[in-house]
């Protein structure tokens, strides 16, 4: 779909005083995703694994990612000649390492939660780590170390007890020693190495040498996409997943203070993900020489980028939004729900209160997406798709559960059974009911 003309790399432009509702709704939707027609034609693949386990795994590892293995899974200790790397690139996986390692140490929900609601009442909420979680790296189009690090991180600090990495073998069956790095660097237990729907499989059920997890993170391709969701709809993987997860996306909102140069930097840093990514930029009042300067900055920096051509394509889908004051600015905003949202505004920091719906924010003028993306601390695993209306993005609790519990002493259960007798009663369940007064009674003959 890639177009062979040059021209200016050009964004569409729409005032919102001027659109219509119906207008309006179609400028806040993405395109649309597949997901029916995806799950039926990664059915066979899944099934393949569910059904036939590691002779199918190593069949679709060789026809999709053309590597002939005799094994697809290995174990630590990892041999240090697999993870050679360049020492600037180590020093700054561990520099990225350190820092998401301490902000998602402080997200860990360590004490628990103690309520006393009535005098000998007391209600409790205590967490743990998911036992077996997996996590898929994507390789097909890229290495990716980063994702290793935002996922394996979380479950390192949230203490799951075994870590399995999935990620598509380069055709010598190798991985790329970053990704082989940070898998020791999080302490993971095995590394899968395959990709697509066949490791999601792979890890949902389990087979002979793949160890069976209990939840499922991780971005990838359509196909891995389509697989998530098809197993954690089948009661027999009892399997869970992070969240549907689609093409990335940024919101930048700029006002009269905006650098031009910066603001088309940051949508291009996002719009050079693939194709399909969405860029939107919602110009607060802004002049029709900052808006051109804007323009003239996106159309010259995409041109001296690796990724001129994929830049062609999604930048010419994307959209400026004119509006005429900051609230309108986030009201287009909060309804988008943005994965990602940059805030280039005068006071950026004190607009942050008027977000309700996105991924990750990003406020003032130096604070690039990327650095989120890599390295500053926070996850770059995010709801895609305004999914942001009702997702967070990974996180050291969405490796936890929280267990609740309750104590209730006999003074407690004085003045509480009552209450429970009277609502059981109520929904005809006896039993409920039954078990409150024969405590009561047996408490009653004590105390005569
Ligand atoms: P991938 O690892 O997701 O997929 C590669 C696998 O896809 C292969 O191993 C193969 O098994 C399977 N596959 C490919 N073609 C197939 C076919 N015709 N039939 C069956 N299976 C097939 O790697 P990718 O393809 O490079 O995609 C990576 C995706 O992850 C991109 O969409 C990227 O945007 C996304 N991503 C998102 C984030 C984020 O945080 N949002 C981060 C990194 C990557």
């Amino acid at each position: 779909e890639i177009p062979p003309s040059p021209g200016p790399i050009k964004m569409r432009t729409s005032d919102l005083s001027k659109t219509t509702h119906e207008q309006r709704s179609q400028l806040l939707r993405r395109p649309v995703l597949k997901s029916e027609e995806m799950i039926s034609k990664v059915k066979p693949i899944v099934d393949a694994v569910r059904q036939r386990g590691d002779a199918a795994l190593l069949e679709l590892t060789a026809k999709f990612d053309k590597a002939k293995m005799s094994s697809t899974v290995i174990f630590p200790p990892y041999a240090p000649e697999t993870m050679q790397l360049d020492e600037e690139v180590r020093k700054a996986i561990d520099v990225a390492y350190a820092n998401i390692r301490k902000f998602h140490e402080a997200q860990k929900s360590d004490e628990p939660l103690v309520v006393e609601t009535m005098p000998g009442v007391v209600c409790t909420r205590f967490a743990r780590p998911i036992a077996r979680v997996g996590l898929y790296v994507p390789g097909g189009t890229a290495v990716l170390p980063s994702t290793a690090l935002m996922l394996g991180i979380p479950a390192q600090v949230a203490g799951c007890k075994e870590i399995v990495l999935a990620t598509p073998p380069r055709p010598d069956g190798s991985i790329s020693p970053e990704v082989m790095y940070v898998a020791q660097l999080v302490g993971a237990s095995a590394i899968l190495k395959a990709g697509g729907a066949q490791a999601v499989a792979a890890m949902a059920y389990g087979t002979k040498t793949v160890p069976k997890v209990d939840k499922i993170f991780g971005p990838g391709n359509q196909w891995v996409t389509a697989a998530k969701m098809l197993v954690q709809n089948d009661t027999d993987a009892l399997v869970s997943i992070d969240m549907p997860a689609g093409p990335s996306e940024v919101l930048v909102i700029a006002d009269s203070t905006a650098n031009p140069a910066f603001v088309a930097a940051d949508l291009l840093s996002q719009a050079e993900h693939g194709i399909d990514s969405q860029v939107v930029l919602v110009s607060v009042d802004l002049s029709l020489e900052h808006l051109t300067a804007i323009e003239e900055e996106v159309d010259k920096q995409a041109n001296a980028l690796s990724r001129v051509d994929i830049l062609r394509v999604s930048v010419a889908k994307s959209l400026i939004i004119k509006v005429k004051t900051v609230e309108e600015a986030f009201e287009f905003s909060n309804d988008y729900a943005p994965e990602h949202l940059i805030l280039h505004l005068e006071n950026a920091s004190q607009r942050v209160q008027l977000v309700e719906n996105a991924g990750s924010v990003f406020v003032g003028a130096f604070t690039p997406e990327s650095c989120g993306d890599y390295a500053s601390g926070t996850n770059h695993t995010l709801p895609t798709n305004g999914y942001a209306r009702q997702f967070s993005g990974v996180n050291t609790l969405s490796f936890q559960k929280h267990i609740t519990s309750q104590e209730i002493t006999a003074v407690g259960l004085s003045a509480l059974g009552p209450v429970v007798v009277t609502l059981a009663d109520c929904e005809g369940l006896s039993a409920h009911a039954n078990a409150v007064r024969v405590r009561l009674n047996e408490a009653a003959k004590s105390s005569v």
